[in-house]
């Protein structure tokens, strides 16, 4: 049973401790007292160096869209591992990556590869100030959009620090410059009103609007059309740049989130599920936007560089990750997110137990609270939900389901089955009761 301090995980985490401060290098997966340590993985289960199996609802932050060790992905990265892990040159698997994402994504018109999440939203930022001459970004209250400065200013703000009316950009690291916090304008989400007045008291300074169409920190609820329409007549009326965060979302819809919406973002940020488990992230755009970073006619206005952008071991695995998602197996994930929602809503009214589920698609996230969810602050759960919370979690981790502990997302895969899903919803209702 966890925690054990006999078992090897724990035994493990001691010797990180050593080597790492808190044990640790993500902090997303530091669990107290010890976190697991994986062994391995395959299909929609891993096993703990325990030898204990856990259905896994992780899914590596929702990158692995496929679970683990997918056939399709193993034999892509075999074939190029034999070819060369990684050049200091072009190769043709890149282009074929471009390609198909853009003729996936309409708005994206040119495209560039990185090697995660938070580098494309960097380079979305630098772009977005590079072509308008302009500093400031705005980004919704509590969106999670990785580690970039600018990106995570009010990432987790609190009723202590958050404000009355406004939200005030509170810094998520120590030391943040004054000048970012000044730089970074942020808003309420799905206050259509408010969130315009608050774009038009900047809007000669703005560079761009930062937003992930379905932000997890905010609750997990998309945002509505009235909002998204806002942020983009008003970015197109100002000059200012509208950066759609689908690096989770993309997993959402043969084309994203903006391919349902028909909103028409001028940048796009990817990651996760184009990699198909590698390291990954992309920015991709208009093309007069993207010029920024054409190296071709002299110093691009932003340079961008990295030493494994577009290595072919990523490309590979991510095309073929990316192939395997038809139309039809959308569908079906969104069907397998629909029962899942509506079977842990279930759970938790046969429980007695105070709770919801909230999502989209094939994400989910489980709230311990009733009261309605629209944004940050109301999702944002007292010392009391996060207690019954952590008891959920751990009861889970004792009967083989693993779900993201904290505000992380949950997600389902292509290889989960209805099966699992009962599991899924039988081991939820007796941990709540
Ligand atoms: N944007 C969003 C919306 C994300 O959820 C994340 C990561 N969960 C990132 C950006 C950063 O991606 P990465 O972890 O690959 O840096």
């Amino acid at each position: 049973m966890y925690p054990d301090q006999n078992s090897r995980s724990a035994g493990l985490y001691k010797k990180a401790c050593r080597v790492m401060p808190g044990g640790n290098t993500r902090s997303g997966v530091f669990h107290d007292p010890y976190p697991i340590y994986v062994a391995n993985g395959s299909g929609a289960r891993i096993v703990d160096v325990d030898g204990i199996e856990y259905l896994d609802f992780t899914n590596n932050g929702s990158a692995l869209i496929h679970g683990h060790v997918h056939p399709a992905i193993v034999d892509a990265v075999t074939k190029q591992v034999q070819k060369g892990a990684s050049f200091a040159s072009s190769t043709e698997i890149e282009v074929q990556l471009a390609e198909f994402l853009s003729s996936r994504v309409p708005s994206i018109e040119h495209i560039r590869f990185t090697n995660s999440g938070t580098e494309a939203v960097m380079m979305a930022i630098k772009a977005a100030r590079a072509y308008t001459g302009r500093p400031k970004i705005a980004k919704v209250e509590g969106a999670y959009h990785g580690s970039y400065d600018y990106a995570q200013i009010s990432l987790d703000s609190s009723p202590e620090n958050w404000g009355e009316d406004i939200p005030a950009s509170v810094p998520a690291s120590r030391g943040t410059p004054q000048g970012v916090l000044a730089d970074v304008i942020i808003l309420p989400f799905n206050d259509t009103e408010k969130a315009r007045q608050i774009l038009a008291s900047c809007s000669s300074q703005l560079a761009g609007v930062l937003i992930d169409p379905v932000p997890n920190r905010a609750g997990l609820i998309p945002a509505s059309h009235d909002y998204l329409s806002m942020l983009r007549d008003f970015t197109r009326q100002s000059g200012a740049v509208l950066i759609l965060d689908e690096v989770i979302t993309f997993r959402l819809g043969y084309g994203g989130v903006q391919g349902k919406c028909g909103i028409t973002p001028d940048l796009t940020t990817l990651g996760k599920i184009i990699g198909g488990g590698f390291p990954v992230g992309a920015v991709g755009g208009n093309a007069a936007v993207m010029s920024v970073f054409d190296p071709s006619r002299g110093k691009p206005a932003v340079p961008h560089d990295g030493t494994f952008n577009a290595n072919p071991v990523t490309m590979a695995a991510g095309l073929a990750a990316m192939e395997l998602m038809t139309p039809e197996v959308y569908d079906r994930l969104d069907m397998l997110g629909e029962r899942v929602r509506s079977d842990l809503n279930e759970a938790f009214a046969l429980s007695g137990q105070l709770g919801q589920v909230t999502g989209v698609g094939s994400l989910f996230k489980i709230h311990m609270k009733k009261t309605q969810i629209t944004d940050y602050r109301s999702a944002y759960p007292s010392q009391d939900q996060i207690r019954r919370f952590d008891n959920l979690y751990q009861y889970l981790l004792n009967h083989g389901v693993l779900i993201p502990s904290g505000p992380r997302v949950s997600s389902l895969s292509t290889v989960m089955t209805d099966q699992d899903l009962d599991h899924l919803q039988q081991t939820v209702l007796a941990g709540l009761r």
